[in-house]
């Protein structure tokens, strides 16, 4: 049972294996990285395969390579969600057992009327063929963000019921990265600003569980010319690995932190030692760019 979630420092990097690291997952990485580092803290990798059908299979392998290519070395073995299966379960059971959740077989079709929300307790009759969803309160869920500030939002009018676990038998991310952070012993979250909405869900979802909530950080997204957030869906291109340095100060500029030009003639690991040295997170320019 983990049992000390305040010190030290223990962060996190938690890709899903949709294609290789582009520049926009490079600079999530290195967020993190030097958010940990700088605090003389350990940095975690778990692979997010929660989802195989839209994995690319080779992501998994690729990626963690990618990662040193960059000199982004993690502490401890690389965490793979499709193995904590047993892990997600027992979590569901006891929000089962305390009356937290409900089934549905609810059409998207179905929720279209409510922007896509489910909003309430199913009228289901079986739960054959049903998914499982987090009953949430009509309540403000609030955190203060490194970054971004004060963050709150009704999860009931704003969020609605999540699915814990699909009708297909997987289960949802946000089941998994709540259960996975708290195993972890996961105190300081820093991830893409896409996810900031999902994080007073989150919050709810331990409160049911009893963990404690980690910090939280997002940074802001790398768009495309489009102004969409750079992904596997638009073409974002991997990151080349002959390129790491020139990577890694393009991505320390877009977190608006000091590079000076000794860095350019600095081995990488010297690159990173100075560059989590001088880390600062409220350098950081909170912007909304990318979010739909
Ligand atoms: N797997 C998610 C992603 O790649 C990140 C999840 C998280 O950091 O909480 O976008």
């Amino acid at each position: 049972m983990p049992m000390n979630h305040t010190h030290p420092y223990i962060g996190r990097f938690a890709p899903t294996p949709t294609g290789p690291l582009h520049f926009g997952s490079l600079v999530a990485a290195l967020a993190s990285y030097l958010d940990a580092k700088s605090q003389n803290g350990k940095w975690l990798l778990r692979i997010e395969d929660l989802d195989p059908p839209r994995e690319d299979p080779n992501a998994s392998t690729r990626i963690p390579k990618q990662l040193l290519e960059h000199g982004l070395q993690w502490d401890g073995d690389i965490q793979y969600q499709s193995q904590h299966s047993a892990q997600y379960e027992k979590a569901l059971q006891t929000l089962v057992s305390s009356n937290h959740t409900f089934h549905c077989q609810c059409s998207r079709k179905q929720l279209a009327t409510n922007n896509g929300l489910h909003l309430g307790p199913c009228l289901c009759l079986t739960q054959d063929n049903a998914a499982i969803r987090l009953q949430v309160p009509d309540a403000n869920y609030a955190f203060t963000d490194g970054v971004y500030g004060h963050i709150e939002q009704n999860l009931h009018h704003q969020v609605g019921d999540p699915i814990l676990k699909r009708k297909d038998g997987l289960y949802a991310y946000q089941l998994a990265v709540v259960v996975d952070d708290y195993l972890s012993c996961v105190n300081h979250v820093v991830r893409g600003v896409d996810l900031l909405d999902n994080t007073p869900r989150q919050l709810f979802l331990m409160e049911c569980l009893g963990y404690p909530a980690p910090h939280y950080l997002h940074i802001p997204l790398i768009t495309n010319p489009q102004g969409q957030k750079l992904s596997k869906q638009n073409q974002a291109t991997a990151i080349d690995p002959s390129n790491a340095k020139d990577n890694l100060l393009a991505a320390l500029q877009f977190l608006n932190q000091p590079i000076n030009s000794a860095m350019r003639d600095m081995p990488i690991t010297s690159l990173l030692q100075t560059a989590s040295n001088s880390w600062q997170a409220n350098l950081i320019t909170p912007s909304h760019a990318g979010l739909i």
